[in-house]
């Protein structure tokens, strides 16, 4: 994207598609097993102000856990990361019917539909699932239905989970192709230092390229509620903005946040800008993977053609780690063990093995029969920035 767009409000008049995550703290009403109706009555009012301007809005929601905690007997001051994950699962197996009954009654009262989708990760990472669930999002979409989406937290396993919802929005946000992803939160967006600690902290609004010093300022999670903190927020800023998509971060508690946020230019966030991209749908899925099936570990000489445009050869492959077959994806790792690309591998990881550091010639001689002469094909590949 090479729009020019410099605040937060140009940004979402501009956008058609909009990606909205909800956190926890939000959803949740008073009562540990209630919703917070009123507020999501007004944000059904907001969001129908945007599609009536013919804007495409999925909402990503969490909460599912958050409003199962009281059947389960977990205590409002159980930290998330605390909470064992059966007991998660089972908590978000109450809890998210609360959630979808909350979005669902609000959007009825303007005569809107809305649809469950719960996705997991593995869903996201499978190429086929992706796409299936991507002609769902459009088909919604299309019929001006609005998608409420959650990690399918039942059947999550803690190797396998986003765990929070802000990188899963952005997930969401390369499937559909969105241009922006807004992040209503508790917090109105990033501060040079922690603000809870450090009165001198300065709001930042808008952020052009993500640095260290940007991550640094992230911090770790904060308790409460809330499973991602700023940390989590920036990782899915970093991914976000790779891709061409937007990011926005704002206190989304008070009634009616998101309207002020799309009208109001003095309602306070902070807008990630999006980077140029002309990565293809298939090469956005690719560069984002978060769980490879294998690592595949290069020396300078490979490096230096993948930064000259070409493919993988098994000569310039130094080690093969992990378990994967034809045509699944692998990290791609220079020799200090820093990723360097995502690929698709032509080869199963036995056969990698057995060819690694040797001539593309010898290929039929090893394996017996004439595969690929590369092991990742410039077309199968996406490299880091
Ligand atoms: N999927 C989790 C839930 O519904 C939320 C994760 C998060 O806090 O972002 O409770």
């Amino acid at each position: 994207m090479t729009d020019q767009a410099r605040s937060t409000i140009d940004v979402l008049k501009t956008a058609k598609i909009i990606v909205i995550k909800i956190g926890s703290a939000l959803v949740r009403g008073d009562e540990l097993d209630q919703v917070n109706q009123d507020w999501l009555d007004a944000l059904a009012q907001d969001v129908k102000a945007l599609t009536d301007q013919g804007k495409k809005i999925i909402i990503v929601s969490s909460g599912g856990i958050a409003l199962g905690r009281k059947a389960l007997g977990i205590s409002a001051k159980t930290a998330p990361n605390k909470i064992p994950l059966e007991k998660k699962q089972a908590a978000s197996a109450v809890g998210q019917f609360h959630v979808f009954n909350g979005y669902h009654n609000a959007f009825k009262k303007l005569d809107i539909i809305t649809a469950q989708v719960l996705l997991t990760m593995s869903d996201t990472e499978d190429r086929r699932m992706n796409l299936n669930a991507r002609e769902t999002l459009y088909t919604l979409l299309e019929r001006n239905i609005i998608p409420v989406i959650n990690e399918n937290d039942t059947v999550s396993t803690v190797e396998i989970r986003f765990g929070d919802n802000d990188r899963l929005s952005v997930r969401v946000a390369q499937m559909v192709m969105a241009d922006a992803v807004v992040l209503l939160s508790t917090i109105d967006g990033l501060y040079t230092s922690d603000p809870q600690k450090d009165p001198q902290a300065e709001h930042i609004p808008v952020i052009e390229h993500i640095s260290d010093d940007h991550i640094k300022m992230g911090g770790d999670a904060l308790a409460g509620l809330s499973t991602g903190g700023m940390k989590s927020k920036i990782t899915a800023a970093i991914s976000a903005t790779k891709s061409g998509i937007h990011l926005v971060i704002t206190d989304g508690r008070p009634i009616h946040a998101f309207r002020d946020l799309c009208s109001e230019p003095q309602k306070p966030s902070s807008l990630f800008i999006s980077q140029y991209c002309d990565l293809t749908a298939r090469e956005k899925w690719l560069g984002a993977h978060m769980r490879p099936k294998g690592i595949i570990t290069i020396d300078d000489g490979a490096l230096e053609a993948l930064h000259k445009g070409k493919s993988l050869l098994p000569i310039g492959v130094q080690k093969v780690e992990g378990d994967f077959h034809r045509g699944d994806p692998i990290e791609i790792r220079n020799i200090k063990g820093q990723k360097v690309a995502m690929g698709i591998s032509a080869y199963g990881k036995e056969d990698a093995v057995r060819i690694k550091g040797k001539h593309s010639r010898e290929i039929i001689e090893i394996l017996g029969f004439t595969g690929r002469d590369v092991l990742v094909h410039r077309n199968d590949m996406v490299l880091e920035l």
